[in-house]
């Protein structure tokens, strides 16, 4: 007899005998429903449902069995509600469940199957099956929430009993429609170790669109976890191998199986095991049997939850790789405008930008080292390197690349673009280490290119293989450009530098040979020149010292004329020991053979006559430049420089253009001499001459004086009268004698002139008065040639101060010309006067006077024509004298005339003359 039986109370056993047979008749009405169900499918022909309704008669005929066992064993204590023993305890939690809840979930599946077959008996077979499972679910759940209670009272309150059946959310078959056509995704793994379960579990979630793996215990579980990505983990608690809660916990102890949600899977009886799980880490629980809209509730709100985890997950994961991005971006401006900055400021240092972008290398795009070669048209050359290890980088130095495929530098050169190996081991070109043992493995090497030329490269390495990124690649190629930046700053600063100074000398050229020629041109001061040219020959040589040395033909020496930069003694030396014609010396083969002639080293001059005083002035080098004229030589320029070492070309160039000007000035110098000197003479000749004809003037003009003297008294018939026949001839003799005075007055006037010895007399005269006289004395010589001679004067002329007698000799000899020149028609003199000058002129209808000789009439000896002239006589300095006596008076005189229509002499006097040379 058990406890049970003694024990029980008799309204618990009435109870329980109640529980018993309600129980049995529920099973058994299980069973009829089950068999009703085969029979209307068959009937129906639903040969498809033939495989569930069997599941559900083989769990319905477990369920009998298993009742039935229990039922013989003891009846009363198994049914006694308040005395549960714990096989009957167990039983109602776990065995008696696993068969009804196959015939629950199956039996539901059929419904949904069927729901479009309401009203047919297969249907209501199927509505009954299933109310029937329920109901004595219910009853199971009922009996052992009282089992509880009673032998826990107060344990636990009534609230902490799970309400199964308030699990079952209220709903409508019209919901269930429609939710079950709803397609969801994901991966879930079905953990169970109830095939029954499995399946179930299985079809449903298939066929709302989830993929479904499956695992039949703990362990096949964690194994297919570690095999494939799941969504979602549905986890039996209950398991033989290892239980739900423990396959949890590893997961959660395992990273990457951490983020997989779990739902537990319990029996209605495990809540406080289910609760003990989601504290440990599961999502949910679902309890068994799964009521199909609980289930894709729980799972739907599950995989939501991980999907937006997962979109968190992946948020997070971008905006963290966005940072990276962000940051390495930051790292690399930031390095790109510091290398902008120094490139700016080291215009003159390109080794320290190269050195800049070496380190920046290394450190944005994580390499182990990093090269800058150069390439010099021909072979690569390190310039720069970071972190290069000592025997790589002596190899390198040692080891010039060529271009070629064998070498990533050689390779970029070859290919003029970036070359990435990311594996130098996998690439069978690559050979350019040879037999030394680097630890190269992932190679960047970027050309520097400006166009298509190729400046250098830029390389980085990695020890590992581990591709470099895009990124990084840019980057490297953006400290390409910048090293080609550099490189072309330098360049073109030095060219602007180079430039400048090329100006620079050519400006002090100019200058220079500005100066010298000014000196030229404008010193006749042959030492002073030649200081000016040697001393700027030699400032813009680049010299120490210089000389000019003159030829002196007659004795063949080369007298040094003028010294720049050179000591008393070494000239003492010149001169004690003058360079002569064929001594062999530097000038003497300089000027024999007409070219420029060098000493780079005077040590080697054997032939120098200055040797050791020139040395002991620190003297080392020097050129000579031959002074050369047409037709001979004039002598040497020579510069000296203490450095020694050949002179550029351009410098002897520069140093012929001195010599031409040296010889210019040489030759003026020498002209210019010779002039003078024949001038002098000139002059002293011209004295003489001047002197001469003024004394044979007046000493011709005593006797001519007395014979017109003697003349006269003949004439005047003192010494008796004279035979009449002698009469014209004694007029001949008069007049040809008064001529002769007149000529030799006129050449005593003109040399006078030249002597500077003509004055002139200033007193008071009257203009009319000349004009009267000039007039007397010529008409009766106008009469004879028929000529009109007409005066106008005007009334009222001031009193004039000049010299009365030499102005009328101008008058006279304008109108004796007048006369002469005139053939036919008249003769006329004008006079007036108007603000302080006379005006006269003295015009003819003569032939008149070309208008290119109407100036130069007035030059002495100047005739127009000379078979005219000479066929009306002259001397050709009556107007020389005219123009000097009136512009010693102060006034002018020119002639207007019109070939063939006469001319007109023209002057104007001023009334008060304040003549120069007046006395
Ligand atoms: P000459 O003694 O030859 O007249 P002048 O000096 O008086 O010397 O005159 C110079 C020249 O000027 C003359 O030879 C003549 O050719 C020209 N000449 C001067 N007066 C006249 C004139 N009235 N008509 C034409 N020619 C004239």
């Amino acid at each position: 007899m058990s406890t049970h039986e003694t024990d029980a109370e008799p309204s618990e056993r009435i109870q329980g005998a109640n529980t018993r047979e309600q129980v049995l008749a529920t099973v058994g009405l299980i069973s009829v429903h089950a068999e009703n169900v085969h029979i209307e499918a068959m009937r129906h022909g639903r040969h498809d449902l033939e495989l569930d309704i069997d599941r559900i008669l083989a769990a319905t005929r477990d369920l009998t069995d298993r009742v039935e066992r229990l039922n013989g064993a003891d009846p009363q204590a198994i049914w006694s509600i308040g005395g549960l023993n714990p096989a009957a305890q167990q039983a109602l939690r776990h065995e008696l469940r696993t068969p009804l809840n196959a015939i629950k979930g199956y039996g539901e599946m059929l419904q949904e199957d069927l729901a479009s077959l309401r009203g047919t008996p297969l249907q209501a077979a199927v509505e009954h099956l299933v109310s029937a499972a329920n109901d004595l679910l219910t009853l199971f759940d009922h009996m052992v929430a009282l089992s509880v209670r009673k032998s826990h009272p107060g344990a636990i309150g009534e609230e902490a009993i799970p309400p199964v059946v308030s699990d079952k959310p209220q709903r409508s078959p019209r919901d269930r429609d429609t939710s079950s056509t709803t397609v969801q995704s994901g991966t879930i793994l079905i953990v169970d170790d109830n095939e029954a379960n499995r399946d179930l579990l299985s079809r449903r979630l298939t066929s709302n669109g989830y993929r479904v793996s499956m695992a039949v215990g703990g362990q096949a579980a964690l194994d297919a976890l570690t095999e494939a990505d799941f969504d979602l983990v549905l986890l039996d608690l209950m398991m033989p191998d290892i239980n739900g809660l423990e396959v949890l916990q590893r997961m959660k102890a395992d990273v990457r199986l951490r983020m997989v949600p779990v739902i537990m899977i319990t029996a209605s009886a495990e809540t406080d095991s289910a609760i003990h799980c989601i504290e440990a880490g599961a999502e949910d629980y679902l309890p068994k049997p799964f009521d199909p809209v609980l289930l894709r509730a729980r799972i739907g709100a599950c995989l939501e939850k991980k999907r937006w985890r997962d979109r968190e997950q992946d948020y997070l994961r971008r905006l963290e790789a966005h940072t990276k991005d962000l940051q390495e971006s930051l790292k690399q401006q930031t390095a790109t405008s510091e290398l902008l900055k120094v490139i700016g400021r080291s215009i003159f240092d390109l080794r320290s930008v190269f050195n800049l972008l070496v380190e920046y290398c290394v450190k944005l795009c994580e390499s182990e080292h990093a090269f800058i070669l150069r390439f010099d048209g021909r072979v690569l050359r390190l310039v720069a390197d970071h972190n290069v290890l000592p025997d790589m980088k002596a190899y390198v130095e040692r080891h010039p690349i060529t271009p070629g495929r064998g070498s990533g530098a050689g390779r970029a050169v070859l290919e003029r673009c970036t070359i990435h190996i990311p594996d130098i081991r996998n690439d069978p070109e690559y050979a350019y280490y040879g037999t030394l043992a680097v630890p190269l493995r992932t190679v960047l090497s970027v050309p520097m290119l400006r166009g298509d030329e190729v400046l250098g490269v830029i390389a980085i390495n990695r020890h590992e293989v581990r591709p470099f990124t895009d990124s990084q690649i840019t980057l490297m190629e953006t400290f390409a450009d910048q090293a080609v930046i550099a490189i072309e700053n330098v360049r073109l600063f030095e060219e602007v530098q180079a430039r400048t100074q090329e100006l620079a000398h050519s400006v002090a050229e100019l200058k220079a040979l500005g100066e010298v020629s000014q000196a030229v041109n404008s010193t006749i001061d042959l030492e002073t020149v030649l200081a000016t040219i040697v001393a700027n020959a030699v400032q813009l040589s680049d010299t120490d010292g210089g000389s000019i040395y003159v030829l002196h033909e007659a004795s063949g020496e080369f007298e040094p004329r003028s010294t720049y930069g050179m000591d008393e003694a070494v000239i003492a030396g010149f001169k004690a020991k003058p360079i002569r014609i064929g001594d062999k010396t530097v000038v003497d083969q300089a000027t024999v053979q007409r070219v420029a002639v060098q000493i780079a080293d005077v040590h080697h001059d054997d032939a120098s006559r200055v040797h050791d005083s020139i040395l002991r002035a620190g003297f080392r080098a020097l050129l000579t430049i031959p002074l050369l004229g047409v037709d001979r030589i004039v002598g040497a320029l020579v510069v000296r420089r203490k450095r020694p070492g050949e002179f550029p070309r351009e410098t002897t160039e520069l140093l012929q253009t001195f010599a031409a000007q040296s010889v210019l000035a040489i030759q003026n110098a020498r002209l210019f001499h010779e002039i003078e000197q024949k001038s002098r003479e000139l002059e002293i000749a011209s004295q003489h001459k001047s002197q001469f004809v003024a004394n044979m003037s007046h000493e011709l003009r005593t006797p001519l004086a007395a014979m017109l003297g003697y003349a006269e008294l003949l004439r005047e018939g003192i010494y008796d009268a004279l035979p009449e026949k002698s009469l014209p001839i004694l007029g001949r003799i008069e007049s040809n004698g008064k001529h002769l005075l007149g000529l030799i007055n006129t050449v005593l006037d003109i040399s006078k002139i030249e002597a500077g010895q003509f004055k002139l007399n200033l007193a008071e005269y009257a203009l009319g008065s000349i004009v009267e006289t000039v007039m007397v004395a010529t008409e009766s010589l106008a009469a004879t040639k028929k000529l009109a001679f007409k005066t106008e004067v005007a009334k009222g002329l001031p009193y004039g101060l000049g010299d009365e007698q030499r102005l009328t000799q101008v008058l006279l000899n304008l109108v004796g010309n007048a006369i002469k020149f005139t053939d036919a028609g008249e003769v006329r003199i004008a006079v007036g006067a108007a603000n302080g000058y006379f005006t006269l002129s003295v015009s003819d209808s003569g032939p008149g006077i070309p208008a290119d000789e109407c100036e130069r009439v007035f030059e002495k000896f100047r005739q127009v024509d000379s078979s005219n002239t000479r066929a009306k006589g002259g001397t050709g300095l009556g107007l020389a004298i005219a123009r000097e006596i009136i512009e010693m008076h102060g006034g002018r005189i020119w002639v207007e005339s019109t070939l063939g229509q006469g001319s007109m002499f023209r002057m104007e006097l001023p009334v008060r003359a304040a003549a120069a040379g007046a006395t």
